[in-house]
């Protein structure tokens, strides 16, 4: 008898459990505030671009750079295209960057609780991770910088997912000196924020940066991310990637999004005033809301569990992150949608609320 090719895969990954993204549900009637998509369509000139290559045709490879994105973005942070990395939205870039940084018995170091998949890419590696909690009003102590001979990596997302809190890029700015290893800020939510960590990379090549189109562009359907660093490090990551890593789509796509400035300042000021609204409103109904940095807000509340209320709006078709922390706690994590969602979402809530728990 011939074994099984399943005998044939390695041990790390038959040990894990894999990434399990949020709820996708594909029947229409959802109001979806699970996995922090846009509740907004992306800029017009998106299905122009993308039209207007579909025209042309899809039978030449695109180009393995993205070079039209490169520049575009290199112009609107402040430095050259060879400072830039695109990918497959930006999973794949921290795919990318942990292929290239973590082997077999390295490590890894996140904050915790934060971005799971961190850990599910240095598994695939064979690499194992160390969490360092955050205290309980989100900083993280000089732990977060302590040396240990084996760390190849850390992930900071900043924001953070779940709590939508961000460290200061003044305080990051601080760690420089005594980083033991390099650092990937992931920036999936900053046009969100008030700042960004974007220009320390250029004080130490061991900090880079990625953001996303996903969340702030409206593209989560689209796949396009990229990598912020210095010019030596991206050199070697290129050699990491898949040749075509971007496909022609989501280059032209990814590329009118960020031309688009304008519309991303209009629909990024209504998420935050949505979300202001929305913090005060779940507040009222008795949660604690984390003040946030993203287009999420993390809600608990300590006179009742919250798994149930996620269960009760599922129900009524209100569809919301349910998370649990071993270690650290469970809560709700919830998008920020349109205006008449989230009434939606607090019509629904009140509702459950009154239902006294059950
Ligand atoms: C959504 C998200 C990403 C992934 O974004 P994609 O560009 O869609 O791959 C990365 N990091 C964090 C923290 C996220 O929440």
């Amino acid at each position: 008898m011939s074994r099984s090719a399943v005998d044939f895969i390695r041990k790390n990954i038959l040990e894990m459990a894999g990434y399990v993204p949020g709820e996708q549900p594909q029947e229409a009637g959802y109001v979806k505030l699970n996995t922090n998509e846009n509740p907004y369509p992306p800029s017009p000139a998106v299905g122009d671009a993308i039209v207007e290559v579909l025209r042309r045709g899809l039978q030449k490879y695109p180009d393995p750079l993205a070079t039209v994105f490169r520049v575009e973005a290199a112009k609107l942070l402040g430095v050259e295209p060879d400072w830039i990395l695109t990918g497959n939205g930006s999973d794949d870039i921290l795919t990318i960057v942990t292929r290239a940084f973590v082997g077999e018995g390295d490590y890894i170091r996140l904050a915790y609780p934060s971005y799971i998949l961190y850990r599910v890419l240095s598994q695939l590696q064979n690499g194992a991770w160390e969490e360092v909690f955050f205290q309980g009003d989100w900083t993280l102590t000089n732990d977060f910088l302590a040396s240990n001979p084996r760390l190849k990596l850390i992930f900071l997302a900043n924001p953070n997912s779940p709590s939508g809190t961000m460290i200061p890029p003044a305080v990051i700015s601080r760690w420089i000196e005594q980083l033991p290893c390099p650092i990937l800020i992931d920036e999936a939510y900053v046009d969100f924020a008030a700042e960004s960590c974007v220009d320390l990379v250029k004080l130490s090549d061991r900090v880079m940066v990625s953001r996303s189109l996903s969340k702030s562009y409206a593209l989560a359907g689209l796949r396009f991310g990229y990598l912020v660093a210095q010019p030596h490090i991206i050199e070697q990551l290129r050699k990491v990637k898949d040749s075509y890593n971007c496909d022609a789509l989501s280059i032209a796509g990814a590329t009118a999004a960020i031309r688009d400035q304008n519309w991303l300042l209009e629909t990024t000021r209504k998420v935050i005033r949505t979300r202001e609204r929305m913090t005060e409103e779940l507040r009222a109904l008795g949660f604690d809301v984390v003040p946030s940095q993203a287009n999420f807000v993390w809600c608990t509340r300590k006179d009742r569990p919250v798994k149930p209320i996620y269960e009760e709006l599922k129900r009524r078709k209100v569809l919301v992150r349910y998370m649990d922390y071993p270690g650290w706690g469970d809560g709700l994590r919830i998008s920020v949608g349109t205006d008449s969602e989230v009434d939606c979402l607090l019509e629904r809530l009140q509702e459950v609320l009154s239902t006294d728990g059950k």
